[in-house]
């Protein structure tokens, strides 16, 4: 990705992002960050506990599926697959079920690690007084309940936005919609950070400048297709380039 290193080639990002969304310019002063995956190196955990879960139901699914569902929610992810196993939806009850056995299989599986790079990028949006409001279409408080202990001082407290919080999950951009709202922003003051394609695309529609970030076996290309203005190989190189990136806007 020596090409996205350019400096010239965020110009043309921020440029693109201008003519896409039809702002004159990109003043950040909050960011919409998005939990698994992002901040947590948590999505092959998640991916394992759904498929577990789904095979003792008797659905057959491929682990890697779960990747491409990420940021929709619970159920969401349930009625889709039952969609295509029963040719129904789930139930209220069976959501309620089945999503409280795949956050039990979740939380036996080894602890997952904060996302290397993340703290730094945290700390680099505090020192520009960005703040930073947690965007996450989980509703698993395992995670959640660890971001003061793992990132201290990165959120504070109410600055999120959950599964609980929205009516459409991602790929709406209900939930971003909400946290600009919850931060008193409009799009162009606003940046998200996203790993998945459902995530990017709810960031890309809210209108807020999107930064897709690679973390998992999904793509750069799926990020580009979904509409992602900058895509960075790692968190740890998104943090390195984001002073080029703040002093371009
Ligand atoms: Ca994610």
């Amino acid at each position: 990705m020596t090409m996205l290193k350019d400096d010239d080639m965020i110009t043309a990002a921020i440029s693109r992002y201008q003519r896409r969304a039809g702002f004159s310019r990109v003043a950040p002063r909050a960011a919409l960050i998005d939990m698994d995956g992002t901040l947590y190196d948590s999505m092959g955990n998640h991916a394992d506990a759904w498929h577990r879960m789904m095979t003792e139901l008797g659905v057959a699914t491929t682990r890697d599926e779960f990747f491409l569902y990420e940021g929709m929610t619970g159920a969401a992810t349930i009625n889709l697959l039952f969609r295509r196993a029963f040719d129904r939806d789930a139930t209220a009850g069976e959501v309620g079920e089945l999503y409280h056995r795949k956050t039990v299989y979740f939380t036996e599986l080894p602890a997952v690690n904060p996302m290397p790079g993340a703290a730094e990028m945290l700390d680099f949006l505090a020192s520009e007084g960005v703040r930073r409001v947690l965007v996450t279409g989980s509703g698993q408080s395992s995670l959640i309940g660890r971001l003061a202990e793992d990132f201290p001082g990165a959120f504070n407290p109410g600055d999120m936005i959950t599964a609980r919080d929205v009516t459409r999950g991602k790929p709406h951009p209900e939930p971003y919609l909400k946290a600009m709202s919850l931060a008193g922003v409009e799009p162009w003051q606003a940046i998200v950070l996203e790993n998945a394609p459902l995530g990017v695309e709810a960031g890309a529609a809210s209108g807020a400048f999107t930064i897709g970030v690679t973390t998992g076996p999904v793509p750069r290309q799926a990020l580009v297709e979904a509409g992602a203005d900058l895509v960075f190989p790692s968190m740890t190189e998104c943090a390195a380039a984001l002073p080029r990136l703040f002093n371009a806007f």
